[in-house]
């Protein structure tokens, strides 16, 4: 056990997509030092790849490395929906909102997108295998002194400001008192299949809706294509959380059993360990609205604040924007010298919640309510949402959503006054 003591102007947990894009902001602001724990020993990148849509590639221009990115990856202009049962297709259009050049929705690898932004940042400054395991105000009476951190490798880290980005299952929005995510009752399988000599889909993406799942996949390249399960959970589920040879076995055996010859030979040519499993959690939007997202000079964001269901392909998306959010609020509290003034982190992550919560709050619960209708089911309430679902949805009501949600811009961050 290692024994270590650090001071930071501001100290992040969790080195995922929030917690990195957030140091990445804070650095280009001119914050003298960030510190950012992670608890694994490495960049996670479960999940495989994602979707980023226009307003995450503006918070991505803003933080200096869409140019990195947008080469490597062809645009998702449209996809194609079938009925499983009926095997009718729609085609939805991703072009309805007013979109710069380069900005297009497009499906990165998420390894990729990690690597980008923590190459961005100063050297030391993620730390790995550092895992937070208390909060404790440095004066107890006083909301908005700095925080102590407590790592479990012995590290003690004093900050004036500390920012959750440690996900959906956040110490830190416990410690602040937020509510427990809720349990959406289904859950996702992800994964990248690989094809040395070009896979060959010259359709595009596609998607197929079954009676109480749905699946698609997205070629990102001439050879990788990026594809995901989303169906009711089943009590035995978690079981096969931790072995992806044992999740890829369920899916060809038993969850994708209804789809399309198309969709089990993506599946098959899976690379084992890009496979996994998750349930999908969320927090209810009056949570975010009126709950506790900041306290003092902590707060949180990412999933740490607003997890969704990943119906809308927007909880990464958030998570960015967040952080250019973040960046110019704390950019507020700066001295010349690129210390936090303590006295004014209080005001700035108040600001930081207030110009979050609206949007983070519609995010989760358009994704909800886009999960529901696309996932089907039985009964007569599924019925109703199974009608919808055929005849309008996807010809409607999700391009509109869709393009009313990625048409968010972040906004910019301010100039650096101060030497980075
Ligand atoms: C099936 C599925 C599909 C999705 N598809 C999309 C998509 O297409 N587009 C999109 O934008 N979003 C998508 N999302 C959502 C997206 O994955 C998340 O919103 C995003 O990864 C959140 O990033 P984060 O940094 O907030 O949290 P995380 O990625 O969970 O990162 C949190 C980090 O904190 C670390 N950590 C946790 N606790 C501690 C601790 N105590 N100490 C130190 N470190 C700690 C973890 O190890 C982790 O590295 C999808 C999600 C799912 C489940």
């Amino acid at each position: 056990m290692s024994e270590d003591r650090l001071d930071v102007e501001v100290a992040i947990v969790g080195a995922g997509i929030a917690g990195l894009a957030a140091a990445l902001a804070m650095k280009k602001v001119g914050i003298k030092s960030i510190v950012v724990v992670e608890s694994a020993a490495g960049l996670r990148s479960t999940g495989a790849a994602l979707g980023l849509f226009p307003n995450a590639w503006r918070a991505l221009d803003v933080l200096g490395i869409a140019h990195k990115l947008i080469p490597l990856y062809p645009p998702l202009r449209k996809f194609r929906v079938t009925h499983t049962s009926t095997g009718a297709t729609q085609e939805v259009s991703l072009d309805g909102a007013p979109v710069l050049r380069g900005m297009e929705v497009r499906v990165v690898h998420r390894r990729a997108l990690l690597e980008s932004l923590a190459e961005e940042l100063p050297p030391g400054t993620i730390r790995f295998s550092s895992k937070l395991t208390s909060i404790t105000r440095q004066k107890p009476t006083d909301a908005s002194s700095g925080v102590i951190l407590d790592l479990e490798d012995g590290t003690v880290i004093r900050a004036k400001a500390l920012i959750g980005c440690d996900g959906v299952h956040s110490a830190v929005a416990r410690w602040l008192g937020l509510s427990t995510p809720i349990d959406s009752g289904r859950g996702a399988v992800r994964g990248l299949s690989v094809y040395p000599d070009g896979h060959g889909f010259s359709s595009g993406s596609q998607q197929f809706l079954g009676k109480n799942e749905r699946t698609g996949f997205f070629p990102m390249n001439d050879k990788e294509i990026y594809w995901f399960i989303t169906r009711r959970s089943n009590p035995s589920d978690k079981d096969m959380a931790k072995e992806p040879d044992l999740i890829l076995k369920n899916v060809t055996e038993t969850m994708a059993k209804g789809f399309p010859p198309a969709f089990r030979d993506v599946v098959n040519h899976s690379e084992l360990s890009t496979v996994s499993w998750a349930p999908l959690k969320f927090r209810l939007p009056w949570d975010v609205v009126v709950g506790p997202t900041h306290r003092g000079s902590v707060a949180v964001a990412g999933d740490a604040m607003h997890p969704m269901t990943p119906d809308l392909g927007q909880g990464g998306c958030a998570a960015l924007e967040d952080a250019v959010v973040l960046g110019r609020n704390i950019a507020a509290t700066l001295h010349i010298d690129g210390s936090v003034d303590a006295e004014k982190v209080e005001r700035c992550l108040d600001d930081f919640v207030r110009e979050r919560r609206w949007r983070a709050a519609g995010l989760i619960a358009g994704a909800y309510v886009s999960g529901r209708i696309q996932q089907g089911g039985s009964g007569w309430w599924e019925s109703a949402v199974k009608f919808i679902r055929d005849g309008a949805f996807y010809r409607y009501m999700f391009p509109r959503i869709v393009s009313s949600v990625v048409g968010y811009d972040c906004g910019p961050l301010p100039i650096t006054l101060v030497p980075a």
